[in-house]
């Protein structure tokens, strides 16, 4: 049987307004998913690198110039949930990444032997100079020589339906979602094709971002949804902590 856990891997703080909230400051959690497959484990994002435990931490030093910062404690690194969860790092065996941005790639450096399962144009944007700057793609944190699996739209990932990628571009050019039937349910991981439930209506999205994509992917994920099928938006708040929809431990 496959399982689904959810982790938290520190947060991200940032004026309200770059993440489509109203309060002037918000600090939301930087998820991973751990699935359980009885062919291997697999990763859904990699949360942040160990190093955003350093103040100094050069990236650090250059999202705070832009009003933005992190925080992780060495009880939330990746490491640490792998941890808990009895999974040796050194045996996951797939990181699927829901696109390139440092809060989801950061990890990547822990898991020496995985696939990384990507999006071919998603990996193509991080190689080309202006489209990863203009999308905020660093080469430092997913440049890691790798195992690749480059796909192109929809990828059953161990072939028997219960993890699915599902392409959901417009946050960075080649972002995408991920489909989990597991023991837990039917849930769809949404990524940061949407941060929030409440943006997943209001359809507030990031400035930079190319908005009639996200609105064709996000209509597009909606309208995958069955009766039981549980939305996990990229960076909301009000899914994790106490009203947390996966469990984080076993149990
Ligand atoms: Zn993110």
């Amino acid at each position: 049987m496959t399982r689904l856990f959810g982790c938290v891997c520190g947060q991200f703080h940032s004026p309200g307004a770059g993440l489509g909230m109203a309060a002037e400051r918000v600090a939301v959690p930087v998820p991973f998913y751990v699935i359980e497959h009885p062919e291997g484990v697999a990763l859904f994002d990699a949360g942040l690198h160990d190093d955003m435990q350093d103040a100094d931490d050069p990236y650090r030093q250059r999202l705070r110039e832009g009003g933005m910062d992190v925080s992780l404690t060495a009880d939330e690194t990746l490491g640490r949930h792998l941890e808990r969860l009895e999974i040796d790092a050194a045996k996951v065996r797939y990181v699927v990444l829901s696109h390139l941005h440092f809060d989801h790639s950061g990890g990547l450096g822990s898991l020496p032997n995985a696939t990384v399962v990507v999006q071919a144009k998603e990996w193509a944007a991080g190689a080309d100079e202006e489209t990863s700057r203009r999308y905020f793609l660093p080469k430092r944190f997913f440049d890691l020589g790798h195992q690749l699996r480059l796909v192109d739209g929809e990828h059953d990932l161990f072939g028997d339906g219960s993890v699915t990628c599902i392409p959901s571009h417009g946050h960075t050019p080649g972002h995408q979602s991920l489909r989990v039937r597991s023991e837990q349910g039917d849930h769809i991981l949404v990524g940061d094709a949407c941060y929030t439930a409440e943006s997943a209506v209001s359809r507030n999205f990031p400035a930079y971002a190319d908005h009639a994509a996200m609105n064709r992917s996000l209509d597009a994920l909606m309208a995958m949804r069955g009766p039981q099928t549980v939305m996990i938006y990229g960076h909301d708040p009000d899914q994790w902590g106490e009203r947390a929809l996966l469990p984080s431990a076993r149990g």
